[in-house]
């Protein structure tokens, strides 16, 4: 097995310390993500996101840099000994996507695309590339935890669910966290459960709060969007963190993490 991919494997344990994953909801130049491997890299985090390939709900939105954006988050994490994880959103990327990524992101919108599922189980079957696999924004835990086995029929065990939040009634936010799903699913399968603090959000002012929770709960790691410059982030901006937010998220949540008996890296 790659050292790279052995790295990967081990960077969010079922029950271990609390793994941060950060960095833009896209890739949009090397100087933005040079900008923030640096500040993970200094803070102690190992494990850098990133999109190339957008799902927006809107065809005339930033759709992401495609593989450029895929060699940019590349060089960056190389540079600073990071490992990265991007989403894919069409099983016609899997094999580009494979190359480029250490961990491989399936969103909200393809909860429930079964061949792209198989299709990534597939590709990773042999590496046990870990996934991290998000909730549909409408799908029961119980329709999430059974899409799973689409990833892992294949013999790739490496999966990471990841809730960001569903579809409710409520409008004040983006989505609604739900956070009894992480004791949930922990009572029900044995993969690690990651917080994705952000989508559910909408609004950087939330992310602290919610991040105490999701350490607070029990999550495995959390998942957070930082912008050097959000105000100018062609995506999601107004949900992401700046360098010096982050920082100061994750000297609180060391902190946190140590009243739970957990490290944080
Ligand atoms: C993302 O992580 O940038 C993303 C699009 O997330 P989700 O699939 O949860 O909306
Ligand atoms: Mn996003």
């Amino acid at each position: 097995m790659a050292e790279q991919d052995a790295r990967a494997i081990g960077a969010v344990k079922r029950d271990g310390d609390v793994t941060i994953i950060a960095g833009p909801c896209s890739v949009e130049s090397l100087e933005q993500m040079r900008e923030v491997a640096a500040c993970l890299k200094e803070l102690g985090v190992a494990v850098m996101r990133g999109g190339a390939y957008k799902p927006r709900s809107s065809p005339f939105s930033f759709q992401g840099l495609e593989e450029e954006g895929l060699k940019i988050m590349r060089q960056a994490a190389d540079e600073h000994g990071l490992l990265v994880v991007t989403e894919v959103t069409d099983s016609a990327h899997a094999e580009i996507i494979d190359e480029y990524a250490d961990i491989i992101q399936i969103g909200t919108r393809n909860m429930a695309n079964f061949s792209l599922l198989k299709k990534i189980g597939q590709v990773t079957a042999e590496s046990g590339k870990p996934v991290v696999f998000k909730r549909g924004m409408a799908a029961t835990i119980e329709e999430w935890l059974q899409a799973s086995n689409y990833l892992t029929m294949f013999g790739n065990e490496n999966v990471i669910l990841c809730e960001r939040g569903i579809r409710t009634f409520e409008t004040a936010y983006r989505f609604t966290l739900d956070i009894t799903a992480v004791p949930v699913v922990k009572s029900l399968s044995l993969l690690p459960i990651i917080v994705d603090v952000s989508h559910p959000a909408g609004r950087a002012d939330l992310v602290p709060a919610i991040s105490r929770a999701a350490v607070a709960v029990g999550a495995d790691g959390i998942m957070v969007e930082v912008h050097p410059n959000p105000r100018e982030a062609l995506c999601d901006g107004p949900q992401s963190l700046d360098i010096a937010g982050i920082r100061s998220l994750v000297t609180e949540l060391k902190t946190l993490a140590r009243a739970v008996d957990k490290g944080l890296v």
